[in-house]
């Protein structure tokens, strides 16, 4: 992905935040309008053509929150959220009223670049079409059906085990965060939630026959996450 043609709505009051990251996204090749109040994040937004909105909460005029809402009414943009405090609420409040990821201040510019450019990733793979069904080798994933059957036998996942596979079996090698996978599947859950999808995989293996030691499907990336593998010679009719 390019990126170049990527537009980025950046709503930020203190111009030290908001200049290095101005300075960082378009080092990235992304196209930046830069606003430092509310009022003018919705009048920039009104005007259209972002694929993607960085928005500080605390801000001048009209805050944070009240922009993300009144954005949220009618677009579907991803929004990145930047909070001040960090405070567990704060963060939650800010996803429920539509804001696709956050970042707690201070930041390094550097990983919200890695964030816009995964949501932008991820907002792509979700305009792609859906497939009717996946094969990999004995597994085979009837995506219109909601079955998944092992070896010709069907398997009796429960809707976040199936949830879980269908999301890390669509990009085959693809690395996911556990925070990733947390979105994907879980929806947000700030409850232990590294640990929920750490046994939603391991449960998931055990109806796989995938042994954690030497996995055939589903493998753990230390520290990161998992990535499913298609088994070698698996063609993927897709
Ligand atoms: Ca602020």
């Amino acid at each position: 992905m390019s990126g170049s043609a990527h537009k980025v709505l950046l709503v930020e009051d203190e111009r030290t935040i908001r200049e290095a990251v101005e300075a960082y996204l378009e080092r990235d090749g992304f196209w930046v309008k830069s606003v430092g109040d509310g009022y003018a994040a919705l009048e920039a937004f009104a005007k259209g053509g972002f694929d993607l909105v960085v928005l500080d909460l605390m801000l001048p005029k009209v805050p944070g929150e009240e922009v993300c809402r009144r954005i949220r009414d009618h677009s579907d943009v991803p929004i990145i959220m930047l909070t001040a405090k960090g405070s567990e609420e704060e963060r939650v409040r800010g996803l429920e009223i539509g804001a696709d990821d956050y970042l707690v201040k201070p930041f390094s510019p550097r990983e919200l670049v890695a964030r816009v450019r995964a949501l932008l990733r991820r907002a792509k793979a979700d305009e792609a079409p859906q497939r009717d069904r996946a094969d990999f080798g004995p597994l085979e994933i009837d995506l219109a059906g909601h079955r998944v059957r092992l070896g010709g036998v069907e398997l009796d996942l429960t809707a976040s085990e199936y949830k879980l596979l269908v999301t890390l079996s669509r990009y085959p090698g693809r690395v996911y965060s556990r925070m990733e996978l947390v979105e994907k599947v879980l929806g947000y859950d700030f409850e232990g939630y590294e640990r929920a999808i750490d046994s939603h995989v391991k449960n998931l293996r055990a109806k796989l026959d995938d042994d954690p030691k030497e996995p055939t499907f589903i493998h753990t990336v230390f520290g990161v996450g998992y990535r499913f593998d298609a088994p070698p010679h698996a063609e993927d009719a897709g």
